[in-house]
């Protein structure tokens, strides 16, 4: 992969961290304890909130992971190992690349075959 590929995959790369560190900043309210003795707020709707801290909360560590994935790419592209597979070493395929930036394993390793 020549540099100026490999830059914009980082630029890439980058913006999705950018983009997900918002979302998680922005969400960081509904994911906070809920109040318990809220006399204000009745039952069904301390369960509507118990259920949206809930849903933060997953959606929050599905951020985690991807941005995980994306921090290993960026190491992976420091150390010139960026675009092949973890697994079998092959080149990953660029139109996978293209879908999936922080994509580590090539498709036939990622299908289990
Ligand atoms: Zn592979």
């Amino acid at each position: 992969m020549d540099t100026a590929r490999l830059e914009e995959f980082r630029d890439e790369l980058q913006r999705l961290a950018a983009q997900i560190r918002a979302a998680d900043a922005q969400t960081a309210a509904e994911r906070a304890p809920v109040e318990l003795d809220q006399q204000a707020v009745g039952r069904l709707s301390r369960m509507d909130a118990l259920q949206v801290q809930a849903m933060a909360q997953e959606a929050s560590r599905r951020r985690a992971r991807e941005l995980r994935r994306i921090n290993a790419a960026l190491a992976r592209m420091d150390e010139g190992e960026y675009g092949y597979c973890l697994e079998c070493g092959e080149e990953i395929a660029a139109r996978r690349l293209e879908l999936d930036p922080a994509a580590p394993l090539c498709i036939k390793c990622a299908s289990g075959d």
